[in-house]
């Protein structure tokens, strides 16, 4: 069975987006491969570093939104990145493969340093590449699922690997090259138009918001600014509704977007339309979500019996790459 490996920073709950961009995938995946979830609080650092008190609880809340969606502890491996000391490690001797200049040069990392500056973008932020090389890499994955805009951190990662085995491997493979599993799921934007979702902007549902919370959000969301009266015409292509009808409601998206163009259907019910669905998908999840937060010593467990697994993995890996490397005694 090929392996994967997935996961999330532990920077607070998921959100739909999340579970549309990867966890709805995730639990597809279970089923057909061996699946390796990383719960990345080290990586959760390099934007987080002056709250750990913050990722040390969302370590709890990432977990069990993984769980309380349908990925079953049975079929998963997960773990907690800062407990896997051969993450830690290929990550100081993947340093060394890869130029400062190539890292400031990936897509990604340059979007945030637009945010950030250069001048304060950590040492760390900017060695985030290499550091998921070594998640890829530790336990053998064989694919990386994604999104578009991860890709160039795989590729990054997958070039480090190559220059690995090159110089070290003398015609062998040390470390396996994974390959990117392209999820085409369009990115769910916020409530608000914005193209990003998170607690500070207050534009993201939660997977584990009450019946209620949910209305109260899709009420607020923005639509078709144009569209004043009930009897004007609307354009869903440029309405936030009709992106999460489309991520969460597929059968009647087309439909809605057509009764919408015809002014067929008002904002309010078609809102009122697009939380029930919701409500209805998130339902079980809170049943599953009120289960583990009043068994968390479970989920705990389950965290650390993954993370006994993974480490006996990783130092089987860090040992032959140290084998190769010459640097063992
Ligand atoms: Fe958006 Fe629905 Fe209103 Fe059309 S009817 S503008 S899709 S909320």
């Amino acid at each position: 069975m090929k392996r994967i490996l997935t996961g999330d920073r532990t920077t607070g709950k998921l959100h739909l987006g999340h579970y549309a961009g990867s966890l709805q995938n995730r639990v597809k995946l279970q089923k057909e491969y061996d699946t390796f979830i990383i719960l990345a609080d080290v990586q959760a650092l390099t934007t987080h570093f002056e709250r750990p008190e913050l990722i040390n609880q969302s370590i709890y809340d990432v977990a069990i939104d993984n769980l309380s969606v349908g990925l079953d502890p049975d079929n998963i491996t997960m773990f907690l990145q800062s407990k896997i000391s051969a993450i830690a490690e290929l990550t100081v001797f993947y340093s060394m493969l890869v130029s400062v200049n190539s890292l400031r040069h990936n897509p990604t990392i340059k979007t945030e340093a637009k945010q950030y500056g250069y001048d304060d973008l950590s040492y760390g932020f900017l060695g985030y590449p290499v550091s998921q090389a070594a998640d890829m890499t530790f336990c053998d994955a064989d694919l990386v699922p994604v999104g578009e805009d991860q890709l160039p951190h795989i590729e990054q990662g997958r070039k480090i690997v190559r220059r690995f085995n090159s110089l070290y491997g003398k015609g062998k493979i040390i470390v396996k090259e994974p390959q990117a599993l392209i999820s085409n799921t369009p990115r769910l934007i916020g409530l608000d138009g914005n193209f990003k979702m998170g607690k500070s902007l207050g534009n993201a549902i939660y997977l584990s918001d009450t019946a209620e919370d949910v209305n109260e959000k899709v009420k607020s969301a923005i639509t078709d600014k144009d569209r004043i009266s009930i009897k004007d015409k609307g354009n869903p292509d440029i309405c936030t509704v009709s992106k999460y009808h489309q991520a969460i409601n597929h059968s009647e998206y087309e439909n809605i977007c057509e009764m919408c163009r015809n002014a067929n259907i008002g904002c309010t019910a078609c809102k009122d339309l697009l939380s029930k669905k919701i409500n209805l998908l998130l339902a079980p999840f809170r049943e599953k979500h009120v289960y583990y937060e009043e068994h968390k010593s479970k989920v705990r467990d389950i965290i650390l019996e993954g993370s006994k697994k993974a480490n006996r993995i990783g130092n089987e890996t860090i040992e032959n790459v140290k084998k190769a490397m010459n640097i063992y005694m």
